[in-house]
């Protein structure tokens, strides 16, 4: 909505200008009395005085309603009633300025175009109906001064110096005056409200086009800031894998380094390359891992998911990772309901899950530990659970768990291979299908990861399989 404040507001201002400017008229009108005497000794002045005291009268009780309603400022009173009072105040005007004309000779005397004043004053203060009511008002005061002066219903003072006696009651003579002096009204009503009409409208559209401007600054203030925190999470995403990098592939220049220079015996020699080997292998999966985390990192909000069946995925994952477990010594047990609904989410997207969760499970558990697999419906979302009887973590660690790179003390003492993505992966595609992640574990006793997905809907789960491979390459 636009925001008309400032052009109401404009009116207010106004109100105080026209009571000023009567101040002024008044004391014109005494000037003018004074002089006019001066000239037309057959002037009134009685009669004029008076109307001048009113005029006086009247705008000080309407300095005095302005300066209430000023001291009702922000109530909303003041633009409220800003129109009618500007209008009343020019009412009173023209019948003021009627009578100080008929007490100074009708359409004898010049000043009557006087009236056209109050004509352009509503024209531009008030809406256009308004000024063509004043143009209206004035012309009926007007014409009906002049013809009521002519018919003898209202005393006519003539004004020897000024006019010929017999102007005013000359029927044709006041006829063509009072057409001159309306006609002159009405074209002014018509000019002056047409050319503030316009500039108000003008002003309307500047304020609608201000407003436009402001949203639009606000939202690329709030553009601006997210782009640079994104920058900012970019660059230390960068450094952090630069860091990683530099490790093992040191480990790995120093290690040949040692062979090539000669300085490994060379009974030695196999030992400093294995190591550099193992270290190459880290590296491999360091760089698998990354490559799987820009991956689910440029997924930018919600991934479109597909009915899948997280059940044949984890048997799938659970066929490839059997034997690791195996040769652990560890029992993997499954529980699945039988109806479990689909969820949605893309095939490869959940076999990462499935494989980081599980073989996080392994990985930290102890030998002769157990793994148990869950899946479970929870209202309208599927929730899968991995839980282990390995080493645990410390609570200080959980805050820092799914972030990329972190791997915690314990984990580093038992098992050297890590890259500390795993778990930054599986946050960020079970969050980018509109699921969450959580973990319940006690150090030294066992851990269990969960997360949880959207069911697909009904109609859905009877998609084509082939649906199913278009999520992950999305
Ligand atoms: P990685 O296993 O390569 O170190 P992850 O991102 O998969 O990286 O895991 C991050 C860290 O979270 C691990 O280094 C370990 O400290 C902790 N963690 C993950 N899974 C388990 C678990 N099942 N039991 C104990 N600690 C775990």
């Amino acid at each position: 909505m636009i925001d008309l404040h400032p052009l109401k507001l404009e009116l207010v201002e106004r109100i105080g200008w026209l009571i000023r400017l009567r101040w002024v008229a008044a004391a014109g009108t005494l000037v003018g009395i004074a002089v006019a005497r001066l000239v037309e000794p057959a002037l009134p002045v009685l009669p004029l005085v008076l109307v001048t005291a009113a005029i006086v009268f009247y705008n000080t009780l309407f300095l005095l309603y302005a300066r209430y309603l000023w001291r009702r400022r922000g109530t909303g009173l003041r633009r409220r009633r800003s129109p009618i009072f500007a209008a009343v105040q020019i009412v009173l005007d023209l019948f003021a300025l009627t009578a100080l004309l008929h007490f100074s000779g009708g359409i004898e005397n010049p000043f009557g175009v006087f009236l056209l004043f109050h004509v352009i004053i509503a024209s531009i203060l008030l809406p256009r109906l308004a000024s063509f009511g004043v143009a209206l008002l004035a012309s009926t005061l007007y014409a009906g001064l002049a013809f009521s002066e002519l018919a003898g219903w209202l005393p006519h003072i003539h004004l020897p110096q000024l006019a010929d006696p017999w102007h005013y009651a000359n029927p044709t003579y006041v006829a063509a005056h009072v057409t001159a002096v309306v006609l002159t009204l009405w074209l002014a009503a018509a000019m002056a409200s047409s050319v503030a009409e316009r500039l108000r409208r003008r002003t309307q559209e500047l304020l609608q086009a201000n407003q436009v401007c402001e949203i639009n600054r606000s939202e690329l203030a709030e553009m601006n800031e997210r782009l640079r925190q994104l920058d900012a999470a970019r660059t230390q995403f960068i450094v952090m894998v630069a860091h990683e990098l530099r490790a093992p592939m040191g480990a790995i220049i120093s290690a040949l380094n040692l062979v090539l220079g000669g300085y490994a015996p060379p009974e030695k020699q196999r030992e400093v390359l294995e190591r550099a080997q193992a270290r190459a292998y880290e590296l491999l999966d360091l760089i698998r891992d990354l490559l799987e985390l820009v991956r689910a990192r440029r997924i930018e909000g919600p991934a479109q998911g597909v009915p899948v069946r997280a059940e044949k995925v984890l048997e799938n994952v659970l066929g490839l990772l059997r034997v690791e477990a195996e040769s652990k010594g560890l029992s993997i047990e499954v529980k699945v309901p039988p109806d479990l609904p689909p969820v949605l989410a893309g095939e490869d997207s959940l076999r990462s899950v499935w494989t980081n969760l599980i073989s996080n499970a392994i990985k930290y558990n102890r030998p002769g530990g157990r793994v148990t697999i869950t899946l479970t419906q929870d209202g309208d979302r599927v929730v899968g659970s991995v839980e282990d009887t390995g080493i645990g973590i410390a609570r200080e660690d959980m805050p820092r768990l799914f972030e990329e790179f972190f791997r915690s003390e314990q984990a580093k003492a038992m098992v050297q291979r890590g890259t500390g993505v795993g778990l930054a992966i599986v946050k960020r595609t079970v969050e980018s299908y509109g699921g969450r992640v959580w973990v319940e574990s006690e150090l030294g006793k066992g851990s269990k990861f969960s997360f949880s997905l959207p069911k697909a809907p009904d109609i859905q789960a009877a998609a084509p399989p082939g649906e199913i491979q278009k999520a992950d390459q999305a």
